[in-house]
């Protein structure tokens, strides 16, 4: 028996991987799977090719996207929006190049979008001299249920769920996975607690115009701006326009945290929406989450044996970028503990350095 503590997206996706390779497994979450205090709790995530130089994370994100399909088929939930991403960029951007050459490399098609060509064909966006590439085949996942309905799949497959908090001395026997997001640095403190860094980030829904479909994902993809670090989701399932930045907040406790917004945050939103989005400029805040960023020093994540403990394994460190990659995350460390994946040192406990919050990687 394989025990799986944490049922957020990367222990799912892991207990999915085991269950698919013949193993037993039980799924163990304090709070519930994707509760509302799990980085895998929100509404909805970005899910996109590019990843400028980082060409290792467009390949998982190529190979994460048959298995959200396969998710979607199997359960029959739209759990995948194939409503686009786009990147808006300064002329002769560094990062656009290199995800051009990346998503080229991988055949991902995409389309760069001159300033004329972005404002006839998303005219609802001011962008003034910003240039785009537009991916056509990413999309949206709407994360919270998307985790719900695999763990629905896995137990109604044999898994045992459980709902319990486990500490990380308890003695368990066979391997177990911990795969507690922001919680991971608590659990082990002497070895993570200053290689994974949680950080406040507050998310805000703005309600859309009245009899407009102008932000529905019909005609707006996913967005990220790169010279500002806002990115936004379109008005799924009518919930409202998703909008936050990108910057990590303070250091946040994800158990007691207040999830309330600041009000310094909304009028900074505000005003980028005014120019950015002039038809939302004084479009009512309909929703509001406050979720949290478990950063490594590089911005890729831990999958990794424990150093001192055979039997215990480690996957956390999504930094603000790792839901998309969830099937990826979860077959890489089913196969680690089976012996059947090679180990890619990049997703070793070594490359995390000591981060302050101010020196952690971005998620772009
Ligand atoms: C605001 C925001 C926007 C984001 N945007 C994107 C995006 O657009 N695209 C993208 O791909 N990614 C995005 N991400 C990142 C992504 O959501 C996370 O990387 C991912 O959800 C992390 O999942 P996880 O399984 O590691 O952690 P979690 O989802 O936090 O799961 C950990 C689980 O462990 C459980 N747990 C903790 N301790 C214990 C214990 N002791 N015993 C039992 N259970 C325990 C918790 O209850 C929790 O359910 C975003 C994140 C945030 C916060």
């Amino acid at each position: 028996m394989v025990t799986v503590v944490g049922a957020g997206v990367f222990g799912a996706w892991t207990a999915w991987h085991l269950h698919q390779a013949g193993m037993r497994v039980k799924l163990v979450d304090a709070y519930g799977a994707g509760n509302s205090r799990a980085s895998s709790g929100g509404e909805s995530r970005v899910f996109r090719m590019g990843y400028g130089a980082r060409e290792h994370f467009t390949r998982w994100s190529v190979r994460s996207l048959p298995l959200w399909r396969e998710l979607c088929s199997l359960s029959g939930e739209e759990i995948f929006l194939p409503c686009g991403a786009m990147w808006l960029h300064p002329e002769g951007d560094l990062f656009a190049r290199q995800s051009v050459e990346a998503l080229t490399a991988h055949g991902v098609e995409h389309e760069a979008l001159a300033p004329g060509e972005l404002s006839s064909r998303f005219p609802q966006m001011r962008c003034g001299a910003s240039h785009a590439i537009y991916e056509p085949h990413a999309g949206a996942l709407m994360a919270r249920r998307a985790v719900q309905v695999l763990v629905r799949w896995l137990v109604a497959h044999g898994v045992v769920f459980e709902q319990r908090q486990i500490r990380s001395d308890e003695p368990i026997d066979g391997p177990v996975v911990y795969a507690c997001g922001p919680w991971l640095p608590r659990l082990f403190p002497e070895l993570l607690g200053n290689r994974i860094v949680p950080t406040r980030q507050e998310v805000l829904f703005f309600g859309v115009p009245a009899g407009s479909g102008d932000f529905g994902a019909e005609r707006m993809p996913c967005w990220v701006d790169v010279g500002s670090q806002y990115y936004g989701i379109p008005d799924l399932e009518s919930r409202g326009f998703k909008i936050a930045l990108d910057k990590r907040g303070p250091v946040i406790d994800p158990d007691s945290e207040s999830r309330t917004v600041s009000t310094e945050v909304v009028e900074k939103v505000r005003e980028y929406l005014a120019e950015r989005f002039p038809a939302l400029a004084s479009a009512p805040l309909v929703e509001t989450r406050v979720c949290q960023y478990e950063n490594t020093s590089n911005g890729d994540y831990l999958l990794d044996r424990h150093p001192e403990r055979e039997n215990v394994w480690l996957a956390g460190g999504g930094s603000g970028h790792g839901f998309k990659h969830g099937p990826m995350v979860g077959k890489y460390m089913a196969g680690l503990i089976l012996g059947t994946m090679p180990v890619d040192a990049r997703y070793s406990l070594q490359t995390k350095l000591d981060c302050g919050v101010g020196t952690v990687a971005s998620s772009l």
